[in-house]
């Protein structure tokens, strides 16, 4: 979530101003094959421009207890920073403002929280659709600029998704700051009851993290509840009538929960309590 003052990618030093330069689109460091999660991707037009809008929508793949149903998974970040874009400052709801996007942060050993973000919303996506949900995808791969923090939000809105979730890792310099925890707005544009409905999914979603039991709740925020309640995250103020939650999957600065994140059998699981978190929201 964080940025750490460390460039996401290649050639696009944090600080330097950069515009849309032949080199910078030389980057795409798409860490995760799609494979077949993403088969049949369709992406909306804007959806390579920079930043990018419009993000893509994924059919079924089977019938399923989410039959019906729209989720937007939103991979936090992008693979390309351009300075002069992600710093452009857009609408975070309240009549606040915020930069477009960050650069995220990244792992000691140089991972990008962009990359652990795509590779988790993937297998993700893959979950709900065979489960019969209809996918929208706020980024097309792990290799382009932004969407913007308040086109993340558009993308549902427009969409009319029945649920938004929302994945990162954290940035947290503290000496044995670890575990996860799940954001969610105290003020969104949908009003207190929308409020409610997202604070109860981010209950449920703790319940199936304790469940796997691979990081603990978070150490340093929530007061041990995996629960922080907040009113500067663009992508949730700006919701109308989509719950949402904000996963921060643990805290990529700690090389305790980063043991843990950077194997395939914790971002199965992190995308398992989600896909599972869907299914006890829409599905009960
Ligand atoms: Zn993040």
């Amino acid at each position: 979530m964080r940025p750490v003052g460390v460039p996401s990618a290649p050639g696009t030093a944090a600080g330097t101003p950069v515009t849309a330069s032949p080199s910078t689109d030389a980057v795409t460091p798409t860490a995760v094959p799609a494979g077949d999660a993403l088969a049949g991707l369709v992406a909306a037009p804007g959806a390579s421009e920079r930043p990018s809008r419009g993000g893509a929508v994924l059919a079924p793949t089977a019938s399923g207890v989410l039959d019906g149903r729209t989720i937007l998974v939103d991979p936090g970040h992008n693979g390309v920073v351009v300075p002069a874009i992600n710093d452009r400052l857009v609408p975070a709801g309240n009549g606040r403002t915020k930069a477009c996007n960050t650069s995220g942060t990244e792992a000691r050993d140089g991972t990008a929280e962009h990359a652990v973000n795509w590779a988790v919303g993937v297998r993700l996506v893959g979950l709900l659709r065979a489960r019969g949900a209809t996918v929208f995808l706020s980024r097309i791969d792990d290799g382009g600029v932004g969407p913007c923090v308040d086109e993340r939000a558009a993308i549902a809105n427009r969409g009319g998704v029945d649920l938004v979730l929302s994945i990162h890792g954290d940035g947290a310099e503290l000496a044995h700051g670890r575990g996860f925890h799940v954001i969610v707005s105290s003020t969104m544009a949908g009003g207190a009851d929308l409020a409610e409905r997202s604070a109860t999914a981010a209950g449920l979603l703790v319940a199936e993290l304790d469940r796997w039991g691979g990081l603990p709740r978070s150490t340093y925020v929530g007061g041990g509840t995996g629960i922080d309640r907040r009113t500067d995250i663009a992508g949730l103020n700006l919701l109308v009538r989509s719950p949402g939650v904000l996963l921060e999957m643990g805290n990529l600065r700690s090389a305790d929960d980063w043991a843990v994140l950077k194997t395939d059998a914790a971002r199965d699981a992190l995308a398992a309590a989600l896909a599972a978190t869907a299914e006890r929201v829409l599905a009960p």
